[in-house]
Formats: C-alpha cells, sequence, structure tokens
C-alpha cells in the first residue's frame, strides 16, 4: 500500500468541516468523557474522500465484475431498489410510531409476506429473522415447538445430509437439539438408505437444501418427504438460494413444512460484509400459528377506518416469540418488494431459467479440462474437483487457481465447500451475467490451466495484480488487526 492513511495526513488544526452554530443550549459533557489523548485524524474534506474513495477500489465488488461465489449468489443489485429504500416515506420512519401513522410501510410488508407465501407455496410467512441462519434458528425452534405442542416430547434430533451450509449444524445446535449427519449417493443425492436407517421417532425433522449445494435436485425428493412424514417428522428447506425455482417450482408443494428464504441472494439486495440481511421464514398450515412475530395482518375495516382495511401488526397464536428486535430489517423489505414488483411473474421465472443456463453454459464449457465429480445437469450452480489431476500432482490446488482469477479481474468461485468434494470449486454465475462475461471467465479458467503447465509458480504466488499478496487467512480470522496501526 502506497498510498498513505488518513491518520498519517492529519495536521494539527487542518479541518473538513465547519459546523453550524447550533440551535439548542450548549451543555458541558462530563469531564471523564472528554478524552483528550483519542488520535482523532485532522483533515480536510478531500483527503476524506480520497481516503474513502480509495478504500473502496481496494475492494472488489458485484458492481465492479463477475463474482460467481457459489451459494452466496451474487447477482446484480439493480439501483432502482436503492431509490425506494432512499423514499423519504420509508427512510423516515420510527419503529415507535403508531400503526395508522406507518400504514404505507405495513402494506408493504403485508404484500410481501403475500407474494412470498406465492412463490414459495406456503400458508404463512414471517419477515422476522434477519439472516438466512436466523430462519434456520427459527424453523427449527418452530418444529421443536410444533412437536412438544403435541406433547411428542421424544424428538431431540434432526437430520442434516453432509453436503449442507455449515449454517444448518450450527443454528440446529443454538436450537439444543441433535445434529445427525447424513450420507450423499454417488449422485449427490441424499443417501434414501442411511435416510432410512436414521429415521425414528426421536427425529424432529429432516433439514435438506433443495437443489443442495452441488447445484443439483434430488432425484428422490417425493420419497424424502414421504419418509419423513411417515415417522411423524417435518422437512425443513434451507431456502437461501432459491434462485434455481423461483416462479417455476414451489418448495410447500413438493413436501416441504417450512423454508427460509434469503432476500439477499435471490432478491438482489446487497449483502457481504455481515449484512443487513433478511432470512424470512414461510410454513404450511398446521406450522402458522408457530411462526415468530408480529407479523402484518389486515384488519377488516373498523369504525375509525371506514374507508377499507387497516394494517396492523399481530402476534401468531403459539408463536415461537420474536426473534428480532422492532419488525426485521425493513430496508431489505423495501429493495425485495420492489425487485419483485420490477420482474413480475414472468420476470421472476426468467430469473430461475436464465440463472439455470448460465450455470449450465459454464459447467459445459469447462467439464472438459476440469473435473467434475457429479456429472449430471446442473441448477443455479455446480461444483468442479479442482484443477485437472496432472495440475494436481504438481501441487496446483484450488487455492492457487481462485488466486489466479484475482489477476484476471474476477472474484474467485466458493472454494473447498461443500466439504464432500476435495479440492471443491463452487461457481454461480447468476442470471444477471451476458454469454461474454461468461465467456471471458471461462476463458480465463481454461488459460489458469495452460499457465499452470508452464509455470506453477505464476499460480503459487498469484495474485501479482491486488493491492495485498496471498494472505495468511487463517492467522486472519483468528488475529485480526482491527484498529489502525503505523506501517512505519
Ligand atoms: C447463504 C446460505 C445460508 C446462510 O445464509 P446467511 O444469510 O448467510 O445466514 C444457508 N444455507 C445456504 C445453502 C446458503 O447458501
Amino acid at each position: 500500500m502506497t498510498e498513505p492513511l488518513i491518520y498519517e495526513l492529519s495536521r494539527p488544526g487542518r479541518t473538513g468541516v465547519d459546523l453550524p452554530d447550533p440551535d439548542v443550549p450548549l451543555s458541558d459533557l462530563p469531564e471523564e468523557w472528554l478524552r483528550e489523548e483519542l488520535p482523532l485524524p485532522e483533515v480536510s474534506e478531500v483527503d476524506v474522500v480520497r481516503h474513502y474513495l480509495h478504500l473502496s477500489q481496494m475492494n472488489y465488488a458485484v458492481d465492479r465484475g463477475f463474482y460467481p461465489l457459489g451459494s452466496c449468489t451474487m447477482k446484480y443489485n439493480p439501483k432502482v431498489n436503492e431509490v425506494a429504500t432512499r423514499l423519504a416515506g420509508f427512510r423516515n420512519l420510527h419503529p415507535y410510531q403508531p400503526e395508522e401513522t406507518v400504514q404505507g410501510a405495513l402494506y408493504l410488508v403485508y404484500h410481501l409476506q403475500e407474494w412470498l407465501k406465492e412463490i414459495g407455496g406456503f400458508a404463512g410467512v414471517s419477515l422476522q429473522p434477519s439472516a438466512g441462519a436466523h430462519g434456520e434458528l427459527a424453523g427449527v425452534l418452530m418444529m421443536r415447538k410444533y412437536h412438544l405442542d403435541r406433547g411428542d416430547t421424544k424428538r431431540r434430533k434432526i437430520l442434516i445430509p453432509d453436503s449442507a451450509h455449515g449454517t444448518n449444524p450450527a443454528s440446529t445446535t443454538m436450537s439444543g437439539l441433535e445434529v445427525i449427519e447424513i450420507p450423499s449417493d454417488e449422485r449427490g443425492n441424499v443417501d434414501l438408505a442411511a435416510l432410512e436407517a436414521a429415521m425414528d421417532d426421536t427425529v424432529v425433522g429432516l433439514m435438506l437444501t433443495n437443489p443442495n449445494t452441488l447445484g443439483l435436485f434430488d432425484e428422490h425428493l417425493e420419497e424424502i418427504a414421504d419418509l419423513v412424514h411417515r415417522h411423524g417428522a417435518l422437512l425443513y428447506g434451507d431456502g437461501a438460494n432459491l434462485n434455481a425455482l423461483v416462479g417455476i417450482a414451489k418448495p410447500g408443494e413438493m413436501g416441504f413444512d417450512v423454508m427460509h428464504f434469503n432476500l439477499h441472494k435471490t432478491f438482489s439486495t446487497p449483502h457481504g460484509g455481515g449484512g443487513p440481511g433478511s432470512g424470512p421464514v414461510g410454513c404450511v398450515e398446521r406450522l402458522v400459528d408457530y411462526l415468530p412475530g408480529p407479523i402484518a395482518a389486515i384488519e377488516p375495516g373498523s369504525e375509525d377506518h371506514p374507508e377499507g382495511p387497516l394494517y396492523v401488526w399481530k402476534m401468531p397464536a403459539k408463536s415461537i416469540g420474536r426473534v428480532k428486535a422492532f419488525y426485521g430489517n425493513f430496508g431489505v423489505m423495501v429493495r425485495a418488494y420492489t425487485y419483485i414488483r420490477m420482474l413480475g411473474t414472468e420476470g421472476l421465472r426468467e430469473v430461475a431459467e436464465h440463472a439455470v443456463l448460465n450455470a449450465n453454459y459454464l459447467l459445459a464449457r469447462l467439464k472438459e479440462t476440469y473435473p467434475l465429480p457429479y456429472d449430471r445437469t446442473c441448477m443455479h450452480e455446480f461444483v468442479l474437483a479442482g484443477p485437472p489431476k496432472d495440475l494436481q500432482e504438481k501441487g496446483i490446488h484450488t487455492m492457487d487457481v481462485a488466486k489466479r482469477l484475482i489477476d484476471y479481474g474476477f472474484h474467485p468461485p466458493t472454494v473447498y465447500f461443500p466439504l464432500i468434494v476435495p479440492e471443491a470449486l463452487m461457481i454461480e454465475p447468476t442470471e444477471t451475467e451476458s454469454k461474454e462475461t461468461l465467456d471471458a471467465f471461462a476463458e480465463a479458467m481454461l488459460k489458469i490451466v495452460e499457465e499452470g503447465r508452464e509455470d506453477p509458480d505464476l499460480l503459487h504466488n498469484a495474485p501479482h495484480t491486488a493491492p495485498v499478496r496471498r494472505l495468511d487467512e487463517v492467522r486472519a480470522a483468528r488475529k485480526p488487526i482491527l484498529c489502525y496501526t503505523s506501517l512505519a
């Protein structure tokens, strides 16, 4: 990093802003709150602008280029979503405002709930949870409460396939239930025999991702749903990535009893860096009373509002309670509402069609060169088993390919996940990319293989063009440097 950081530009007395005279009386803060020794930088306005613009340019973003991070659905987020969120009537709301003063916001929440019910094939939806993992936790707590309310107290286990996202066992463990891992078969489906052997009357439910994290639609979904229900258990759907199904097939009609959506994936709200997100949970009729709340409902025209229905917040009858302060991440809901409204029924269907087409196109371009562990038509994403064998024998691994892609201006795919594929390279192009972009990425992937054959160190030492070279990622996670430290 050659450019000085803002702390190094500080000069005593330099300021970037003149505050207006206060229009409220001044009061003295307690002495002990004033810390003279805080090294706040004293800089001009242009220093601040350059500092933040420079930092933003050191980062990679979906607005800069292709971002095929599998399982994360890094589609383009239309700017009209941002315009809608910034409308004063949405932006300036306060959660303590009386319901009758926020009817527009409640209308939006209500209709987003209705659309997600329609998209998912469910009887009820709550927008409370603020991420996918959070929606999973809510869904698992709903399943647990459902069984307990029926006096069915033996159930303590959640079955989870070995291809699952790490949040599945994490949220289950947080709910106090036990995780039982179910292996996959040689075609990447849930191993039916293993599932059957694990099913008994101590199972709360099966938590299934479909299409799974291999990008494959389980070929025995109906049998799985029957098997789970025959044992009195419930079928949980991890619907974080609905990009292959949206507008085409409804999980609620496939046998799923409860499922979370990720508005920040399928429904185009920006994500990464920890949020904000939104992980609404939907469910079939027999679970609606357990949904977290409050949820938006219609109160039939009352005396005070003879002109029509009044939108209100309601707590479901046997709700697991609140899982979030106030009403969930409202700004994310406005974006998702705008996105769905913009696309309509036809547009949503096209999202799924193009997402699946784009993934299969890339798969077809790469599978002759990169090993493919499950040779099937994929859904919205696919998983390769690292670079070709001859490169792996030379010590070139998935991480080297991923880092070299940065030099070509692409964000790397997801690596080393799902865990059941050694050297996994998980690629999700999304529907928002053109054929030209997909071709450029495929050509870079193929070129990297040639480079690896000629000069393995070119890959081992990549990236060569990024602001920082290869990081010690374990150390960065375990011992992060969170405060500014002088490089000098
Ligand atoms: C992203 C994802 C999750 C978790 O969602 P968060 O919003 O990151 O908590 C869960 N399952 C799958 C399959 C995912 O892709």
